[in-house]
This record gives C-alpha cells, structure tokens and sequence, in this order.
C-alpha cells in the first residue's frame, strides 16, 4: 500500500484550492484506519497555517469533533461480516465526510476543513 505523507496531506490542507482531488492511497488491500478511509487517518497531522487569531504563521495539528462520530471507540471493532461504517453498503466503495479541525499549537484558534474521503474500486 502507498499512501501519502504527511507533508503531502498538509500541502493539500494548505495550498489547494476548493474541491481539489489527491489520490490519498493507492494499493490499500485491507482495512487500516490510518489510510484516509476512516475519521482517525485523519488525526493529529500537523500542517502550517495562518492564525487567524494571531495573524502569524503557526504549526497547526488535525483533530476532530469526536461528538459528530458516536462510538468512535466502537468503529474500529466493526463485525468482519459487515463493511466498515465509512463504505456504502450498496456500492461497496468508501464515501467517508469528515469534519476535520485545525488546532493552533499557540493559541487554540481553530479551523474547520471538510473533506471527502471516496474509493475508485470496491
Ligand atoms: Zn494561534
């Protein structure tokens, strides 16, 4: 499995416009929520960005709202006979949105990103 690093993820975080599309993994053979096809792949990625509450540049690290995904102690310990929450039953192909909040390491001014996570294969 190839996935990107996180310093591609905050390149696309940072620098691309609105509904940009980056091909996030490639190869992924099983299940692992760290590759972008589950709410915690999207977890604890630092990036650079411009507080806005101190109009600086400053070092940013991903978190999410952890009430928008109920059990999310749960998720991960999905039956083996189901497909994981993050894939839609009917087609079998991943189609995750995620809430994903940019915390300012300085002053914990936030920032809010939504981004869709969808897979080209079953
Ligand atoms: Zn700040």
């Amino acid at each position: 499995m190839n996935k990107i690093s996180d310093q591609v993820f905050a390149d696309f975080l940072t620098n691309k416009p609105l509904y940009y599309k980056i091909k996030a993994v490639e190869d992924l053979k099983v299940f692992d929520n760290t590759a972008y096809v589950d709410v915690f792949g999207f977890k604890n990625k630092p990036f650079r960005f411009l507080c806005p509450e101190e109009q600086t540049d400053q070092t940013f690290k991903t978190d999410l709202i952890e009430s928008a995904y109920p059990r999310l102690s749960m998720l991960t310990m999905s039956n083996a006979d189901e497909l994981p929450y993050s894939f839609d039953a009917k087609t079998g192909r991943l189609d995750l949105k995620v809430h994903v909040q940019g915390v300012c390491q300085s002053c914990k001014a936030k920032i809010d990103f939504l981004i869709r996570s969808t897979s080209d294969k079953e």
